[in-house]
């Protein structure tokens, strides 16, 4: 528990729960299969998903950014994930060479798929650049002389963005906000190194600079954040004529009672509007992850040991792991 925080001892909200469900006879269902039965037969701890729901928020979130948006899978990544977010029309975000590899696994072309991360590897990146990845998101000044001496094995010029640290202090907890200047990622806008970033970036023949990126932290229930965020990279980037930007993922889902979020139709409507006020010519994506799985999913537990203590506090022991 957070500190200042009290426990909301309510049922949890039915909105937060997979859309697909229902309670019958005090048993809940979960995309018409009913969690007590699927506890039996697979044991718990047990994850369940609502696969009509993450369907559902995937046409979401290509309705609202187009076909280029990308499913971001740190927020959950099986075989059976990757192809369900790729036949919906996504493109998928990885980072190490492991979510590289279940994606091709999982039958995702790699023209499919994005590679991230503020530390790819020499090897990671062959291994980008041989399968063909659609975009390489740069990340730092290393990295662009790992792709230089890459481009002289192998002579491919990879398709890149830049991510940019526009500044934007996200309104979320400080160990996921990702866009303020001290943040490890990415070529920060406000000490000109951005800038210097692009320069070399267009001049070089070991990369094709397509685009600009930034990803400014994950739980943001504040979209002007993501206005600000897109005006900061677009100014950036203008003057340079570049065909692509993304404006990364992080828009909030609600865990407990009192939280509401905007959908991913509110979040593309703010990004567009303030890309339209800012000039934006290039096409606008971005990556959502947590928005697309998060509220899909249940884990199942099974009670094991109750602990009461008179006028304190009863704690009920369930069979799930630290991580939970
Ligand atoms: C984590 C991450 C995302 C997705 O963030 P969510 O909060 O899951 O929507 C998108 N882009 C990048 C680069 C990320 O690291």
């Amino acid at each position: 528990m957070i500190a200042g925080t009290e426990p909301i001892m309510l049922p949890i909200a039915r909105r937060l729960l997979p859309e697909n469900h229902d309670v019958i006879d005090g048993r809940l269902q979960i995309g018409g299969c009913d969690a007590i039965d699927l506890a039996e037969e697979f044991g718990t701890p047990l994850f369940v998903y609502d696969e009509a729901h993450l369907r559902a928020r995937c046409r979401e979130a290509v309705e609202a950014f187009g076909g280029g948006v990308a499913f971001a899978t740190k927020a959950f990544l099986c075989s059976a994930m990757a192809k369900l977010a790729y036949e919906e029309g996504m493109h998928l975000d990885v980072a190490t060479g492991g979510e590289l590899h279940v994606a091709l696994h999982a039958g995702v072309p790699a023209d499919k798929l994005v590679l991230h991360g503020n530390n790819k590897s020499l090897s990671e990146l062959r291994m980008a650049v041989d399968v063909g990845v659609s975009r390489i998101v740069v990340d730092s000044f290393d990295e662009l002389d790992r792709l230089e001496s890459l481009y002289a094995e192998t002579g491919v010029a990879p398709k890149v963005l830049l991510r940019l640290t526009p500044g934007i202090k996200a309104e979320t907890h400080d160990f996921i906000a990702t866009g303020h200047d001290d943040s490890k990622f990415g070529f920060t806008v406000s000490t000109g190194i951005a800038e210097q970033a692009i320069a070399r970036a267009s001049a070089a023949e070991s990369v094709q600079l397509v685009g600009v990126h930034a990803h400014i932290g994950s739980q943001v229930f504040a979209v002007g954040s993501f206005a600000k965020a897109a005006k900061i990279i677009a100014d950036a980037a203008a003057g340079w004529g570049l065909p692509e930007m993304s404006v990364g993922g992080g828009l909030g889902v609600p865990y407990i009672n009192y939280e509401r979020a905007p959908t991913i139709g509110d979040w593309g409507r703010t990004v567009s509007d303030a890309c339209e006020t800012a000039g934006v010519t290039a096409d606008v994506s971005a990556e959502p992850g947590r928005s697309i799985v998060a509220a899909a999913a249940v884990t199942l537990y099974t009670v094991g040991t109750i602990k009461q203590l008179p006028d304190i506090r009863t704690y009920v022991a369930v069979d799930g792991g630290m991580s939970d």
